[in-house]
């Protein structure tokens, strides 16, 4: 059943904002948030870093940016802790947005160049090893329901999916997971993960939106949201797509 905005909120958990916030990705938070108060839905935004303790049952959405390999070393083993809290959060309902090499910490482990292989959170079927490349460059992706999603990448990591995994997208530009299945991204229930810095949500308000109403469900059913005036977003997204890699 439908309810009226006005009444609702979203709480968002921004886990270890100062980790994992390269180029811009607290872009993707500030989103969310202004795409649900122009809607009159309340935000709220919890900031959850090392040893911090998590409320879970309490989020909707929890977002996780990206980072160089040694905020990752920081902050792996710390992530391990929520492991079995994010399961719950997300088999009841919970979304989660995650990028880059927040992304790869979804997955089973992360083997960067140096150093030891950083466990994940094995929440998606997924593995990441670092390779000789960096995939840097403008990255354009086909969705299944015939929208796109615009963004860049910067990442040395490779992703490969499990067989039975779904991916965010298909690259149409760019390199994607792992420059060689033609694979960006994971989609799996509310469980979101992406190579796409940009940040991605301001170019790709439909995605945003489809976030947010994710969400939303969790606590309050089906909400239809109003439609909101993304000419500005959209030209960004349109003129995204004729970029080169
Ligand atoms: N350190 C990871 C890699 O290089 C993730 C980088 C990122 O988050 N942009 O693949």
């Amino acid at each position: 059943m439908s309810k009226n905005p006005e009444n609702l909120s979203i709480r968002i958990c921004h886990l270890y904002a100062h980790f994992l916030n390269i180029y811009g990705d607290r872009g993707n938070i500030l989103t969310l948030v202004k795409r649900s108060q122009w809607r009159g839905i309340n935000a709220e935004v919890t900031a959850v870093g090392l040893d911090d303790k998590l409320d879970i049952g309490k989020h909707d959405i929890y977002f996780i940016g990206g980072g160089q390999d040694k905020q990752q070393q920081v902050i792996a083993e710390d992530l391990q802790r929520h492991k079995k809290a994010l399961k719950e959060a997300t088999d009841t309902g919970a979304v989660i947005l995650s990028i880059c090499g927040g992304y790869q910490l979804l997955g089973h482990y992360y083997r960067p160049h140096e150093g030891p292989e950083l466990p994940g959170l094995s929440l998606i079927d997924a593995y990441t090893v670092a390779g000789h490349k960096r995939m840097i460059g403008n990255v354009v992706a086909n969705r299944e329901d015939g929208s796109t999603l615009v963004g860049f990448e910067n990442h040395s990591g490779r992703t490969f999916l499990g067989a039975d995994t779904k991916a965010l997208g298909k690259v149409t530009t760019g390199n994607g997971n792992n420059g060689e299945d033609g694979f960006e991204g994971v989609a799996e229930k509310t469980i979101f993960g992406t190579y796409l810095h940009g940040s991605l949500l301001p170019k790709n308000p439909h995605f945003a939106d489809h976030l947010i109403a994710l969400a939303l469900k969790r606590r309050y059913g089906d909400i239809a949201l109003p439609e909101l005036d993304d000419s500005m977003e959209l030209t960004a997204h349109h003129r995204a797509l004729s970029l080169p890699a």
